[in-house]
């Protein structure tokens, strides 16, 4: 008897599926309570829920949901062009960021060509580099970095593409702006840098990549609505780029990948400034409070620049699985090769304040 893998593209074997964070309904369904009383700080979910604005707008364009969605978005993509300072063609919208990912494996890769990013840097990037046959190379990071001197050091002759993440998911860590500077000084221009930038609403310090997108230079910078906008569901996200770079990606998108609801919720939350305001202030109090927790409870943890912190609790599958008893759900860290570590989202203080009770119990 053949098997229908041995049809199928060989590199497909290889491609381990995308572990999410747990969800609340599974959770509820497997411990049989409501799932109103699970804490689900697993993937850096926006604690507030959705921007009101977003919520108006999307019931709003509930009523047009029988047309199809403009393909172009139009209005969002004009709306994020005047913010940023862009022109609307230096823009591309994707089906969360992360389709963008794919986008760019389409429009660039090879069997056999090389992809660089860092050890423990988010993973998407390497299930997009083996769905298309191209091999990532990790750059080692012991002090869970990214090492931009290591990442050019290991460029060949067939590198493509280079994902710097920043801040990187799950470590948290940023890359300031003179590392950037000294790394856009040295990449040599025949490959494409992306800067993926998830969390950059939250930060206290941008650094500013978009710079060298003025400039010209060949980058990507991804953004997202998932994460201070509150809007992980819709699955929007959007891309900065050369307009020659975003017309390539533009030949690769289907022509509705961001529906219409999300395009509504997306455009009335970009004008959510309180909502954003609030949303940092709750991430900024929160993630200090865990900090100094994890402090005191004499836990390693990596100090975060986002809305989450990633901490050393011996042995990460046990206490998630603790925590699962306790209707809290974080995130245990072995698909990043970081065993003794989980990963904890900003919640509300309330939120918080139960994770850690219970982390304290599960540890004692
Ligand atoms: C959360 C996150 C994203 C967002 O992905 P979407 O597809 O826009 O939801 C992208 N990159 C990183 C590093 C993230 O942590």
């Amino acid at each position: 008897m053949t098997s229908i893998w041995d049809h199928a593209n060989p590199q497909l074997r290889d491609l381990v599926v995308y572990e999410p964070g747990k969800p609340i309904e599974e959770t509820a369904r497997e411990l049989d309570v409501d799932p109103n009383a699970i804490i689900k700080l697993a993937s850096n979910e926006n604690p507030l829920g959705p921007s009101p604005k977003a919520l108006d707008a999307m019931r709003d364009a509930l009523e047009n949901a029988q047309l199809y969605p403009d393909g172009g978005g139009f209005y969002l993509r004009n709306a994020l062009a005047a913010k940023l300072d862009f022109a609307p063609e230096n823009i591309i919208l994707g089906n969360g960021s992360n389709e963008i990912i794919e986008f760019l494996g389409h429009a660039f890769f090879n069997r056999d060509d090389e992809v660089i990013t860092s050890e423990h840097a988010f993973i998407a990037y390497k299930l997009i580099a083996i769905l298309f046959g191209a091999r990532t190379i990790e750059t080692p990071s012991p002090d869970y970095r990214h090492n931009l001197d290591t990442m050019l050091d290991a460029i060949t002759p067939k590198t493509k593409m280079i994902f710097i993440a920043n801040p990187n998911n799950p470590t948290g860590t940023l890359l300031a702006q003179d590392k950037i500077d000294n790394f856009m000084a040295r990449v040599p221009e025949n490959i494409v840098t992306i800067f993926d930038e998830a969390y950059f609403e939250l930060l206290n310090d941008p650094p500013d990549a978009l710079r060298y997108v003025r400039e010209g230079r060949n980058i990507v910078v991804l953004r997202t609505f998932s994460k201070i906008h509150g809007l992980a569901s819709l699955r929007v996200g959007y891309g900065i780029a050369s307009r020659d770079l975003i017309d390539v990606l533009q030949k690769t998108r289907q022509p509705f990948n961001v529906n219409g609801i999300a395009q509504a919720g997306a455009l009335a939350a970009l004008t959510d400034r309180a909502y954003q305001r609030k949303t940092k202030e709750v991430v900024d109090a929160g993630r200090a409070y865990l900090e100094e927790q994890f402090r005191d409870m004499q836990l390693g943890f990596v100090p975060g620049a986002a809305n989450f912190v990633m901490v050393n609790v011996r042995d990460g599958a046990a206490v998630f699985k603790k925590l699962l008893a306790h209707k809290i759900i974080v995130r245990p860290l072995k698909g990043y090769n970081l065993p003794e570590w989980v990963r904890i989202s900003v919640g509300t203080m309330e939120q918080n304040k139960k994770c850690i009770a219970a982390l304290k119990e599960v540890l004692s």
